[in-house]
């Protein structure tokens, strides 16, 4: 076995990473592929938690926007999340990774209910434990969810993988001159505005100085993370 830095990580995936070109619903082959990277982590013996959003589905502010209550948008929000975990669950399972999805809304014909101590029990026992439903709370989003479960379940790093390979000075996908940072400090971050989670997710991670890693969800990046090679970005405190 490989010598690992992060044992025990939470991972957390944007809705968008289960969607296909369309960048809306739930692509099984996207499901297929990004459930493949998750299982070269497994099969080192890293014990796992997911955290997926929601946002392929649907995403509370931009339905209050346009005319919807907030919270009865939020709520809306937060169950697109479980339609994710379970998508992902049934996948790691065909792949041979034994799951369980908790709620953070009971929904027991479907899933568990998210409770710490069973989410720990679960880890422990080397299943994935896939966080649905967000925080439960209307108002927060899934990088909160993160943030939260990652340190309730005594995770050592949280993994923000996405389509980008890192954290940038400016957007890379508008300006060819950007530039990429190998690590960053959580002051840096608020300083230059870079918005790796959104402002109470980031207070959480920095509070409790719980290293973030941005990196690619394909080509082997979370691996990598995960055996604390040099790829994405790291954010930690120093
Ligand atoms: N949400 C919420 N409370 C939470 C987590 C999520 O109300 O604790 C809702 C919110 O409406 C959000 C949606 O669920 O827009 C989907 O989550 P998010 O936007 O974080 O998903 P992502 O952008 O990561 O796909």
């Amino acid at each position: 076995m490989p010598t690992l830095k992060y044992r025990r990580v939470l991972l957390k995936l944007s809705g968008e990473a289960l969607a296909g070109e369309t960048k809306t619903g739930i692509a099984p082959e996207t499901v297929a592929a990004i459930c493949g990277e998750i299982g070269m982590v497994l099969d080192m013996g890293v014990a796992m938690a997911i955290v997926i959003g929601g946002g392929n589905i649907f995403r509370g502010l931009s339905a209050s926007t346009k005319g919807m209550e907030r919270s009865s948008a939020d709520y809306m929000g937060m169950l697109a999340t479980v339609l994710n975990a379970l998508a992902v669950q049934d996948m790691l399972e065909k792949q041979g990774h034994p799951t369980r999805v908790l709620s953070a809304i009971t929904m027991q014909e479907v899933c568990e209910p998210f409770v710490r101590r069973r989410a720990l029990r679960h880890l422990e026992k080397g299943r994935v434990v896939i966080c649905a439903a967000g925080t439960g709370n209307p108002y927060f989003t899934t990088d909160t969810t993160a943030a939260l479960r990652g340190m309730e379940l005594k995770c050592e790093a949280i993994i923000k993988a996405t389509k980008v390979d890192g954290i940038y000075d400016r957007d890379p996908a508008t300006h060819s001159d950007a530039v990429k940072f190998d690590s960053i400090s959580y002051d840096d971050t608020l300083f230059r505005r870079l918005g790796v989670m959104d402002a109470t997710a980031f207070a959480l991670v920095r509070d409790n100085n719980m290293p973030i890693i941005v990196c690619r969800m394909f080509g082997g990046d979370i691996r990598r993370a995960v055996l604390g090679e040099k790829v994405g970005t790291v954010v930690h405190d120093r």
